[in-house]
């Protein structure tokens, strides 16, 4: 008798998580998948839904997103996401390709980071259409609105869980720009007006407007490949006819042209990272961001040190601190 006592509360037990979860929907509420395409997007999706949602990269780490061809497994990929957040403008038109191969385009919902952020214009090659800057990702408050845009849309279509995204969002916000206060606060104690600074790339337009720098020279307009001797050529003479005294480079170029480049002109050149290398992860973007602004800010040390001869007590107010 027992037995059945125990097996019939059992079954009671069933039914009741069973009706309970049917009438309240729980039973069919299945996680989103979402599609990213670029390195920072995981991050920031990642911090935005936590265990809520499956985050799909699109195409395999390890890849370079400036040169990417389709692969057959992005086709696969495709076609499990419920949404894919794109960058949109420019950084990742190989995903537009991927989806139009797998027939997706009229019912894959797209989330466009980059809708609402004040874009920077490059000038266009001849006969492309591409008139921004799209690396809004190698930033930290635009960053942030791209962080609230992707929380809002997910919650459109997971309105069970909007508030928890948008909590999540703002979190995470908060921890970037705390991130960016810190080394806002170092560079206010350096004197850069001396500082004249080129970029390599134009990748990193938006994290140096975000700390008031201005960038006197942008090398080379095209970006994430390695230059032929003849291109390295005139990259030297560009820089000399910049006189800058500070050059930013992506990591790869930086560690393998650095000392030639040096050598040839006298310019320091520091790394910036591009945020597209190693695996997908939750934290990939601050981590990275950290590295940036350390290098920034030790970057302007280099100049402030080299120029300041007078102890700050004594030396001549600056006019255009931190230009
Ligand atoms: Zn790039």
């Amino acid at each position: 008798m027992k037995f059945h006592r125990v097996f019939a509360a059992q079954l009671l037990t069933l039914f009741c998580t069973v009706f309970v979860g049917v009438f309240t929907g729980v039973a069919d509420a299945k996680p989103l998948k979402v599609g990213i395409t670029l390195h920072p997007y995981y991050s920031f999706v990642a911090n935005v839904v936590g265990d809520r949602a499956e985050i799909i990269p699109l195409i395999d780490a390890g890849n370079n997103p400036h040169n990417y061809r389709p692969q057959a497994d992005d086709m696969r990929r495709v076609l499990s996401m419920d949404a894919l957040i794109v960058n949109g403008i420019g950084h990742d038109e190989w995903a537009f390709e991927i989806i139009q191969a797998a027939g997706r385009k009229d019912n894959l919902p797209l989330i466009y980071a980059n809708s609402g952020v004040p874009l920077i214009p490059i000038a266009a090659d001849e006969g492309e259409a591409k008139v921004v800057n799209p690396h809004t990702f190698v930033s930290t408050t635009v960053a942030i609105q791209q962080i609230y845009t992707i929380a809002r849309e997910l919650g459109k279509l997971d309105a069970d869980n909007a508030g928890y995204f948008r909590k999540n969002a703002r979190d995470y916000a908060l921890k970037i720009r705390r991130l960016k206060a810190k080394y806002m606060g170092e560079l206010a104690k350096l004197d850069t007006s001396t500082l004249r600074c080129a970029t390599m790339h134009g990748a990193y337009g938006y994290l140096m407007q975000e700390f008031g720098l201005q960038v006197v020279a942008v090398i080379e307009p095209r970006h994430g490949v390695a230059p032929t001797a003849r291109q390295l050529g005139d990259t030297i003479d560009k820089i000399k006819a910049a006189d800058v005294n500070v050059l930013f480079a992506e990591k790869y170029f930086a560690s393998n042209l650095s000392e030639t480049i040096r050598e040839a002109t006298g310019v320091n050149m520091y790394a910036f990272s591009h945020m597209s290398d190693g695996d997908y992860s939750a934290g990939l973007f601050e981590r990275e961001t950290q590295a940036n602004l350390e290098t920034l800010v030790n970057a302007m040390r280099s100049v402030s040190a080299s120029t300041t001869e007078t102890p700050p007590s004594e030396a001549t107010p600056s006019t255009n601190v931190a230009e």
